[in-house]
């Protein structure tokens, strides 16, 4: 397969695998970039893999950044872009189940291409636009599926990560996975648990993030994966993540505070339980407390005071997304985006007076009892009982 015309990502770092070329090595582009370009999708990152070693590329560009250069990856920086280059490698025996024991530099692409996971991700692009597809992935991406590269069993085993990469393949492109494969995953299930959870995460991020999340998340259950999942075994019921399977068919959660509140706040899980998954998944404190804000509104969503809508108002994004997503009826969701969109404040920062200014008149001294005038103005103003207008709030202040 050859194409002529290449996204623009790809023009403009082409001049870079010429100049390797020059040099006399062999310079590609590889994994997802050119997967993408085939299937006409957005390109995220431009990956490319090279024959000359670390050192050679260093010789041959100017400006370069040892990104990683354990795993023989260097940065090139090109016309305010950074590139990275990596050696071809292979990697050795992997006794660990996660991380292989040695990374040996080769000069060979196909050794480079048979240590990848998927057949769809084991491309590699020449400068003249000739696809390199050692696999057959140009047939698995017509069949749309997700075929491992050799023997799913041994890759799977060298790298149990792989299982939840499939899983999230599967979902982003809306791809089957291959028969073999799939036997792979259902009898290697069991070591995702040596896994560490940060990876795990990331994966499982872009999974419910993708078009086809449910069914990902079906095979998850099928497959036996969920008992080996971070967190303690068999506290999400296999129930709640098919309910959240069923969701998903019709829509997906954008980004990481919508998946991590979807999930978490429709598992079932009581307040302990919660605090404990939140931990497991070692998520972001940003998140964490995105999820720990939501989960609540989520359970009582029919019940919801005006005040309660204040206290998240800074997550309302979040929040009428997640609600669509299980569900919530349209009508119920709009009127709960009015309320929010009435709200004459949306924070304390917007009250017409605050602490300095009621002891300037006189009204309140400095301690507690202003903390406590200061609240019952807020929410007062956020129910509507007074304007939020200086005159108004000193009356109002000086009643209490
Ligand atoms: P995305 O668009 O989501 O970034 P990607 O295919 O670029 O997709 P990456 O995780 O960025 O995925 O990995 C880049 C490439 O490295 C993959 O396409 C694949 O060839 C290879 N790769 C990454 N992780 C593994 C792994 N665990 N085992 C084998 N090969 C891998
Ligand atoms: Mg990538």
């Amino acid at each position: 397969m050859q194409f002529d015309e290449l996204p623009a990502q790809l023009v403009a770092a082409k001049p870079i695998l010429e100049k390797i070329n020059e040099a006399g090595f062999e310079a590609y582009f590889v994994g997802g970039c050119v997967r993408d370009m085939i299937l006409g999708e957005e390109l995220h990152d431009v990956d490319i893999a090279s024959s000359a070693y670390p050192e050679e590329i260093k010789e041959i560009f100017d400006k370069t950044v040892d990104t990683g250069i354990q795993h023989g990856t260097v940065m090139v920086l090109d016309h305010g872009e950074g590139y990275e280059i990596t050696t071809f490698r292979t990697e050795s025996t992997y006794t660990d189940f996660r991380r292989p024991d040695s990374v040996t530099f080769v000069r060979s692409l196909s050794e480079d291409l048979k240590r990848r996971d998927f057949t769809i991700n084991a491309f590699a692009l020449d400068a003249d636009g000739t696809v390199i597809d050692l696999f057959n992935g140009l047939d698995d991406l017509k069949k749309k599926q997700i075929r491992a590269v050799g023997k799913a069993k041994e890759r799977f085993t060298e790298d149990a990560l792989r299982m939840m990469r499939a899983l999230r393949f599967a979902a982003k492109l809306d791809f089957s996975i291959e028969e073999a494969t799939l036997e792979a995953l259902a009898e290697l299930a069991p070591n995702l648990e040596k896994i560490a959870v940060e990876r795990i995460q990331v994966e499982f991020e872009k999974m419910l993030m993708g078009q086809a999340a449910g069914r990902s998340l079906m095979t998850m259950v099928e497959v036996g994966l969920l008992p080996y999942f971070p967190g303690k075994t068999g506290r999400i019921k296999a129930s709640h993540l098919l309910e959240l399977a069923n969701y998903l068919q019709s829509a997906q959660p954008k980004n990481f505070a919508e998946v991590w509140t979807l999930y978490l706040a429709t598992a079932g899980l009581n307040a302990d339980e919660l605090q404990d998954e939140l931990r497991t998944w070692k998520l972001s404190r940003e998140v964490m407390s995105t999820v720990n804000r939501l989960a609540p509104a989520i359970e009582k969503v029919e019940g919801l005071s005006v005040w309660d809508l204040y206290q998240i108002n800074d997550l309302a994004e979040t929040f009428l997304s997640v609600l669509a997503i299980i569900g919530v009826d349209e009508s119920v969701r709009l009127s709960i985006a009015a309320q929010f969109d009435a709200l004459p404040i949306r924070s304390a920062k917007e009250l017409a007076v605050n602490g300095g200014a009621l002891i300037q008149a006189g009204i309140a001294k400095p301690g507690p009892a202003l903390g406590k005038i200061l609240s019952d103005i807020e929410q007062a103003v956020v129910n509507g009982q007074v304007e939020n207008e200086q005159a108004v709030l000193f009356d109002f202040a000086k009643g209490k």
